[in-house]
């Protein structure tokens, strides 16, 4: 077996004004990293069509019919302030859906150790009702709740890097103890959400982290918070929202990680992911948005992964 990596060309037609940090160009980044022959061992497969009925898992109807109905024509709608759609965004958002689910189908199948999912727009500000901070829907609380409702996941943890505050994933799983969900991020920082004392059924676990700290406190983060609430809840799959703007070049952000903090904390989770749920794991692309930060950390990241 090896680590899968789903993606698909329709993640840039996916187009945003010019000058906004979530582009194309992300994934341009993404793809030409990976293409090192360090990575040829690498299972590419190129993401499937979405089930459009799975976005129900974590949003109301009426929600998803006013997202859809917010795709334009043609040019560039604006859904929030920093939330933008062009006429290819629902097809990019239903594929990103697509290869979530496809890759919590891998590894229940045993047909990889481990999945990487290179996809934009990213998806953990998306609340039950509300697209927000470049997200529509949230994609990992759906992959989350699709591993519980096709292969009986009793547990599910989404542990959260980006290094803004996943309200969307808190918010959708807020009163449902059967998702663990824990969160690293600066703290203040938008969205503003995600203070220690905020833990819904006791199934969230917020770690916020001073602006311009960097690897010690995010490893002691992870140690004293994230690692012992994931061996006390022992789920069954583990979800990342992988976004890579801790990283120190990152503009959004004044966390000062290195690539070798997401290889560290990529190895971390694999090692719970062993003891607890059979080796799954599911890794999705959120934030990041300095290229070389980003190509160099999911580098590290996909390259631990591998390792097995
Ligand atoms: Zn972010």
């Amino acid at each position: 077996m090896a680590t899968r990596l789903y993606t698909h060309p329709i993640f840039l037609e996916h187009i945003t004004p010019p000058g906004h940090p979530e582009r194309p160009d992300r994934l341009r980044a993404i793809e030409r990293v990976l293409d090192d022959e360090a990575f040829a061992a690498l299972d590419r497969v190129e993401a499937p069509q979405g089930d459009e009925a799975t976005i129900l898992y974590a949003h109301p109807a009426d929600f998803v019919a006013r997202v859809r109905a917010a795709i334009p024509d043609e040019g560039i709608a604006r859904i929030d302030a920093d939330t933008t759609a062009s006429p290819k965004s629902w097809q990019a958002v239903i594929t990103a859906i697509g290869a979530a689910n496809a890759a919590v189908d891998d590894v229940f199948a045993g047909r990889a150790d481990n999945v990487f999912v290179a996809a934009r727009p990213p998806g953990h500000h998306a609340e039950k009702t509300t697209a927000m901070g470049f997200c529509f829907f949230n994609t990992a609380a759906i992959a989350a709740r699709y591993a519980q409702k096709k292969h009986g996941a009793e547990r599910v943890a989404v542990v959260d890097w980006d290094v803004h505050h996943g309200n969307g994933t808190q918010d959708i799983f807020w009163d449902d103890p059967s998702v663990l969900y824990c969160s690293t991020h600066q703290m203040p920082l938008y969205p503003g959400t995600g203070a220690k004392s905020e833990t819904g059924a006791g199934n969230i676990v917020n770690a916020p982290l001073a602006p311009r700290t960097g690897s010690e406190v995010f490893r002691d983060a992870f140690l004293s918070r994230v690692l012992p609430a994931l061996d006390n809840f022992a789920p069954d799959l583990i979800v990342i929202s992988a976004g890579f703007d801790a990283h120190h070049r990152d503009p959004l952000a004044e966390i000062n990680l290195t690539e070798d903090d997401f290889d560290w904390a990529t190895g971390q989770l694999m090692q719970r992911a062993a003891i607890h749920g059979g080796n799954r794991l599911v890794s999705l692309l959120e934030g990041g948005y300095d290229l070389q930060g980003l190509a160099f950390s999911v580098a590290a990241h996909v390259g631990r992964l591998m390792k097995g």
